[in-house]
């Protein structure tokens, strides 16, 4: 057994119960093997040991009261993952799958992901298994309200700063920021993702999805191609996926389908983005009211279907484990040419192995969705400097960055003998600055 297994061994006897938190270290100690080969110090220094154990994990309870006066109490959390590069940074999710196996994944996934922008902040991830579905105006205001309660005596602008993720968009962050300057009484950038009247940065609701396109066409540039004319299916249409679509159209893609947790719909002629805005982001209703206002198009219950779709590129945006071995072969037998991961893990181990077989390019989430934190990281510098820059200059920036990651990786994977391996090569060139930046602060 070498170092990497023995580190996995320990990881699963001493979190027995958590599947996906499992999962996202498999994927991220595995990439790194050509790495510990090099640095046989990391092992002495116990390195991976400790960049597979969280800080500081903390859970809490939240009650709540809904319209009917009901008592409700969920369970919150904040999972303060590494801060050797930064301070903690990472979405709150409300959804009611949340757990700290979940949590923990996407803390984990984080740290790395935020060494990637190149900025300096570290990785943590928070949430709670409140399902905002079918609730008040209210209720959500009561529930965030409680939430930041607790959650306020952890985190700050230069300790730990929240940001949105599945269920948490601009309104809760809203109330999640009012709260916060009610108990402490300071107008800080301790959350990103704020109205723009209160601190928040022009593009950044734009930038998870825009960041990825510029990603996709970054690897389709490299290769003589571009998104003009390519077929494109995007999973979710949340904030993520509605961006990515926007993006994606703009530079001469058609986009094809998009779901939603009860299915998909499938628009030949190209989807009306217009109409998909109404219904999600205004009504905050289901997807399958699309083929009641465009005529010639189809609802499928169920999303699994969706990769069965023939495309040229497909965009994950919705959740983790979207795509297994089968969608992932289905997928390829359809002639896919490029996956780039908008969610969070939405790609199995089974499935990202058989992309890799087949020579699909794959972009990971870590690289591929980390334009949103990146932005966040932007939102960050304009507060501190009590300055915006336009629009313009942040989607720039972002555009930067992303282009750069990508290079980073392709960089990384060649140098560590695994051309063409952007899962090695992100995870690569996340870990060596967390990695140096643990061995300089010594046993901590
Ligand atoms: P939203 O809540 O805005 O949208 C989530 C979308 O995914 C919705 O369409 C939702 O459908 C769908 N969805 C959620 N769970 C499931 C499920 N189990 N099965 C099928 N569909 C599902 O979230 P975001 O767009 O913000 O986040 C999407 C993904 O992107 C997540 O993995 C998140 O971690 C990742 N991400 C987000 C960033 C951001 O800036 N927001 C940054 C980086 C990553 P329904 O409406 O029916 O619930």
């Amino acid at each position: 057994m070498d170092y990497i297994e023995r580190v996995l061994e320990e990881v699963k006897r001493k979190n027995p119960n958590e599947a996906e938190f499992q999962q996202a270290a498999t994927e991220i100690l595995n990439g790194l093997r050509p790495v510990v080969e090099r640095h046989p110090e990391y092992e002495s220094a116990a390195l991976l040991e400790r960049f597979v154990e969280p800080e500081r994990a903390i859970m809490f309870r939240v009650p709540w009261v809904d319209d009917n006066g009901k008592v409700h109490v969920n369970r919150g959390f904040r999972v303060q993952f590494n801060s050797a590069i930064g301070p903690y940074k990472g979405g709150l999710r409300f959804h009611p799958s949340v757990n700290l196996s979940i949590i923990k994944f996407l803390g984990l996934e984080q740290i790395l992901k935020n060494s990637l922008t190149g900025l300096p902040i570290g990785g943590g991830k928070g949430g709670s298994d409140f399902d905002p579905k079918n609730k008040s105006e209210g209720e959500i205001m009561r529930f965030c309200q409680s939430f930041m309660t607790e959650l306020y005596r952890h985190i700050g602008q230069d300790t730990d700063v929240p940001a949105g993720d599945i269920g948490v968009g601009g309104r809760e962050i809203g109330y999640l920021f009012g709260q916060y300057k009610r108990i402490v009484d300071e107008h800080t950038g301790v959350l990103t993702g704020r109205g723009l009247s209160y601190g928040g940065s022009l593009a950044r609701k734009e930038a998870t999805g825009y960041g990825l396109v510029y990603m996709v066409e970054e690897a389709l540039r490299c290769r003589g191609e571009s998104l003009q004319g390519k077929t494109v299916v995007v999973s979710g249409s949340g904030n993520v996926a509605i961006y990515a679509v926007e993006k994606a159209q703009s530079l001469g893609a058609k986009v094809v389908a998009m779901y939603d947790s009860n299915g998909y719909i499938y628009d030949k002629k190209g989807i009306d983005l217009a109409v998909i805005k109404q219904i999600k982001e205004v009504e905050r209703g289901r997807i399958k009211e699309y083929v009641s206002r465009v005529k010639g198009t189809e609802y499928h219950e169920g999303c699994n279907g969706i990769w069965n779709i023939p495309c040229d590129v497909a965009l994950p945006c919705a959740t983790q484990n979207e795509i297994d071995g089968e969608s992932a072969n289905a997928l390829i037998k359809n002639g896919v040419k490029i996956v780039g991961e908008g969610a969070n893990m939405p790609t199995t181990l089974e499935g990202i192995a058989a992309f890799q077989k087949a020579g699909v390019v794959f972009l990971p989430a870590k690289a591929a969705n980390a334009g949103g934190v990146a932005t966040s990281a932007l939102e960050m510098a304009q507060s501190s400097a009590r300055l915006f820059w336009t629009f313009e200059e942040v989607d720039r920036k972002l555009k930067s960055i992303m282009v750069n990651i990508y290079h980073a990786m392709d960089a990384a994977a060649e140098e560590y003998g695994v051309k063409g391996n952007y899962v090695s090569g992100a995870n690569i060139a996340g870990f060596l600055k967390v990695a140096d930046a643990m061995m300089a602060h010594g046993i901590v």
